[in-house]
């Protein structure tokens, strides 16, 4: 990767960082406990625990797609970034969004 598109990655994972702390905190907002059962009747009180762990879900999701991005831009200031330890080739920036930890390209992986 020339020194261009390394910055280039590494402001776009900011703002994806960005985004998804935005989302997280939110989702912490609405995964607050649950009321007690006297307060808002028995079923609604299942549906609220179910809403729950579908946003619990997400959040665990989320926390760990960000600690991955994290990963990303510590790993893209170190040199050899972006490059297949097999094929000594550049690797998809795309999949080092999603897969920092990988440092072998589609074909060899
Ligand atoms: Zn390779």
């Amino acid at each position: 990767m020339t020194q261009k598109e390394l910055q280039l990655s590494e402001k776009e994972i900011k703002v994806m960082i960005e985004q998804l702390e935005l989302e997280i905190a939110s989702l912490e907002e609405s995964a607050a406990p649950v009321a007690p059962e006297n307060s808002i009747g028995r079923i609604s009180r299942m549906d609220a625990i179910n809403n729950k762990s579908v946003i619990e879900a997400s959040l665990r999701n989320r926390k760990r797609k960000l600690s991955k991005l994290h990963l990303s831009l510590t790993k893209i200031r170190q040199p050899g970034f972006g490059i297949c330890v097999s094929c000594k080739k550049n690797i998809n920036p795309k999949r080092l969004m999603l897969l920092p930890e990988s440092d072998k390209c589609v074909r060899c992986a």
